[in-house]
């Protein structure tokens, strides 16, 4: 790895995104991995002719996009048979399926990922506490790792589930609840996850023993209705006292709003608020449905919310008011959710889909710039990395993109004036040619540098034709779902009780 090297572009988005300054042909001097300098190519070129180059004049020099919300998955979902659906039912089947060969879907993931201008990344880990938890975790870190991205991994918390749930079980006719029994254990509370808790300690542990690691350790108690209160106070404490991102999920649907107005008579962000878990560290996934003081909670708190469009839209999860919220003054930030609108998480076309998905005679439409920035600075600030990552600025560490831009024009000539438009509107992961992180090239002709995709791609279809596609138990998640509605009817009225009293 050369320390010192030149990036050249025939135009860079410098400064703060949202300032939208593109400077033609721009050059930055990377000085072990950081933007030491920014300048006129001739010039810069001229000053160090002895440095190696990256780039060309055709390209638009980016900075590094973050993807805020993942959840470290290669192979999809779907890929493997188990079809978009209401979240609470795809959840049936999503707690059945399985990661085969962890280490190499996400190195499949990641190198995904890098391709697609990502040079950051907020993977949400799920997994309940298991003997084989740490392993599964390491596996999963490093074939992320080990492809040159950067990743925040927040470990995963929680001690309740919607399979565990006592009101969704007792509704059980009898036979099934004797079937689900025998596959996630009785009903009730699950264990307090300590080893979570290590877990953390143990990636702050290979942290401190090289700082040149990738890796920044994060919490991340997987949704409010999926956690004690103890839990999440403890969580938020553990955050606060190691000064660790915090990344949740929470209101994704409409029934999780019910829940909290039917279990607490609460909106649940002002009352995740009120356990400390809300700071400006935290930043949360989804939460479309979000009541007035939610808002005022997530905006009184600094805290950041992940915008998931293709995700929500595929679940029909619902809507979220963008440009309003943004109005408003909330921060927001970007990521896929392992999705995309055609399943290939491509994050710079959640660019794209975030810009039009509101677009109506009533709203606001959003500003390229503003797009941009959910992928840029707000990421950044969602994932630790605030004023380090998310701009082309002297000091910032050298994270960045190249976009073809005259492919993106082509056959029509390229009009540098309109290559945010350009790119809004019709960048894909096929038009990124080459991807720095910390200064090193990671992705350079759009393929990945350190690992190689066609192989990863290779051993992982090796590893699927020895695996059953489906999960096992489809049948049974079948007959469970009349019932899951029945019970999410039920938790919708009581809210509604509770909202009438209020
Ligand atoms: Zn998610």
């Amino acid at each position: 790895v050369n320390s010192r090297l030149l990036v050249v572009a025939g135009c860079a988005l410098v400064d703060d995104p949202i300032q939208g300054r593109l400077e033609p042909d721009t050059a930055l001097l990377v000085d072990d991995g950081i933007i030491a300098e920014i300048g006129p190519a001739a010039r810069l070129i001229e000053r160090y002719p002895e440095l190696p180059r990256e780039g060309g004049h055709d390209l638009l020099a980016l900075p590094g996009l973050v993807n805020a919300h993942h959840h470290g998955r290669g192979v999809t979902w779907l890929q493997q048979g188990h079809p978009d659906e209401p979240l609470e039912e795809w959840l049936l089947g999503f707690r059945l399926a399985h990661t085969v060969e962890p280490e190499l879907d996400a190195r499949y993931a990641a190198e995904r990922l890098l391709r697609s201008g990502v040079t950051t990344v907020i993977i949400s880990h799920y997994q309940p506490a298991s003997p084989e938890l740490a392993d599964a975790v390491h596996a999963m870190v490093s074939g992320l790792l080990g492809t040159g991205l950067r990743v925040v991994f927040a470990v995963g918390f929680l001690d309740r589930s919607a399979w565990k749930d006592p009101e969704f079980r007792a509704g059980l006719p009898p036979s099934l609840e004797s079937s689900v029994a025998e596959r996630v254990g009785p009903a009730g509370r699950s264990p307090w996850p300590e080893a979570a808790f290590d877990l953390f300690d143990d990636l702050r542990r290979h942290v401190d023993a090289d700082p040149h690691i990738r890796l920044l350790p994060a919490f991340g108690p997987v949704a409010p209705h999926w956690c004690s209160d103890d839990l999440l106070r403890a969580v938020a404490e553990r955050s606060k006292q190691t000064d660790a991102p915090l990344h949740m999920h929470a209101l994704e649907t409409r029934h999780q709003q019910h829940l909290a107005l039917a279990r607490t008579g609460q909106p649940e962000l002002e009352r995740v608020a009120d356990l400390g878990v809300l700071t400006p560290r935290t930043s949360i996934a989804h939460a479309l449905w979000l009541e007035p003081d939610d808002v005022a909670a997530v905006l009184g708190c600094g805290t950041t919310l992940v915008h998931n469009p293709s995700s929500n839209m595929r679940l029909g999860s619902g809507h979220l008011e963008l440009t309003s919220l943004l109005d408003d003054g909330v921060r927001v930030a970007l990521g896929t959710d392992c999705a995309g609108l055609r399943d290939d998480d491509d994050l710079l076309q959640e660019v794209g889909l975030a810009a039009i998905a509101r677009r109506s005679p009533d709203t606001r439409w959003l500003k390229p710039t503003e797009a941009l920035t959910l992928a840029t600075t707000a990421g950044a600030r969602a994932a630790g990395l605030g004023g380090q990552t998310g701009a082309l600025l002297r000091g910032y560490r050298a994270d960045v993109v190249l976009i073809d831009a005259a492919a993106l024009a082509a056959p029509a000539a390229l009009n540098w004036a309109n290559a945010l438009d350009l790119v809004l509107g019709r960048a894909t992961t096929r038009h990124v040619r080459t991807v720095l992180v910390d200064g090193e090239v990671v992705v350079r002709d759009g393929q990945t540098t350190r690992t190689d995709s066609q192989q990863t791609a290779a051993l992982l279809a090796e590893a699927h034709r020895h695996v059953h596609p489906m999960p096992v138990d489809a049948a049974l998640i079948e007959e469970i779902k009349p019932s899951l509605r029945s019970h999410i009817a039920q938790v919708e009225a009581a809210a509604k009780r509770k909202r009438a009293f209020a």
